[in-house]
């Protein structure tokens, strides 16, 4: 029997990529192996034909709530968390085009015109009709945000069907940490009020705020395991679904 060749349910996605996931095993930085596996992971929905575009956080390099902490004004301590996206949105940008072969654009959204475009939205649009990874640096370039705040933006400015939490080693949503808690329960289903009165650690209650009143469905998976991103963007029942169930 011939193999059927799989397609995606959406035309248009947003995948946030948490800094985290550019670290691999290390416990800071970037490990080109894991950004490498990333790529791949993308390469394999850009071939489907689905338009990509791609928020990078970058908490793998710095955090500013975490350095204001240490006495660092906040707005500062900000401003350097941005341009540790803008980092790790370069090396997501070349690995991407050198070693997978997928033509992509990084916007940013606070000015850094020697390395990146600004982010337009109309801009943006345009580069994911044309068949581009755009990856969306810096947040929304204001500070007190994070990028969570900023892919739930940018999925609904781009008018991305859903928006895709990318998770290193937890498969979705529980019911509290399953890395602490071995009673921990998957959640195939939640409601974005749940999310939010239950406190579920899937992003922000800004993020998720935005996501609600704008009915934006969010699902959230583990990147690490090969092949998820295709499967859930094929419509197989990988990961949780946080919407209006
Ligand atoms: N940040 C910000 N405004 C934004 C996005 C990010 O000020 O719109 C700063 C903030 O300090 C944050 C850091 O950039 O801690 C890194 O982003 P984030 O913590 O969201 O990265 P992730 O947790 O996804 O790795």
């Amino acid at each position: 029997m011939k193999s059927q060749t799989p397609t995606s349910k959406y035309k248009r996605i947003l995948l946030k990529l948490s800094g985290a996931s550019f670290k691999g095993d290390q416990d800071y930085g970037i490990d080109p192996r894991a950004v490498s596996y990333i790529s791949g992971e993308i390469k394999k929905i850009v071939q489907l034909g689905v338009e990509v575009g791609v928020v990078v956080g970058g908490g793998n390099i710095w955090r500013g709530s975490e350095a204001s902490v240490e006495g660092m004004e906040r707005a500062v301590a900000d401003y350097v968390g941005m341009l540790a996206t803008v980092m790790n949105s370069m090396i997501l940008q070349s690995t991407l085009e050198n070693f997978a072969d997928v033509d992509t654009r990084v916007l940013s959204a606070i000015d850094i015109r020697q390395i990146s475009e600004t982010y337009i939205r109309r801009r943006a649009i345009r580069h994911l009709e044309k068949g581009r990874v755009v990856i969306f640096a810096a947040g929304i370039g204001n500070p007190y945000m994070t990028t969570d705040t900023a892919s739930a933006l940018r999925a609904i400015e781009i008018d991305s069907q859903v928006l895709i939490m990318a998770k290193y080693n937890v498969d979705g949503v529980y019911s509290s940490d399953p890395n602490k808690n071995p009673d921990a329960k998957k959640l195939s289903h939640v409601s974005y009020m749940q999310a939010l009165n239950d406190g579920l650690n899937i992003m922000d209650s800004t993020a998720l705020s935005l996501c609600m009143e704008n009915n934006l469905p969010i699902l959230v998976f583990d990147l690490f395991v090969e092949d998820s991103l295709l499967k859930l963007v094929c419509g197989e029942d990988v990961g949780s679904i946080i919407g209006t169930v």
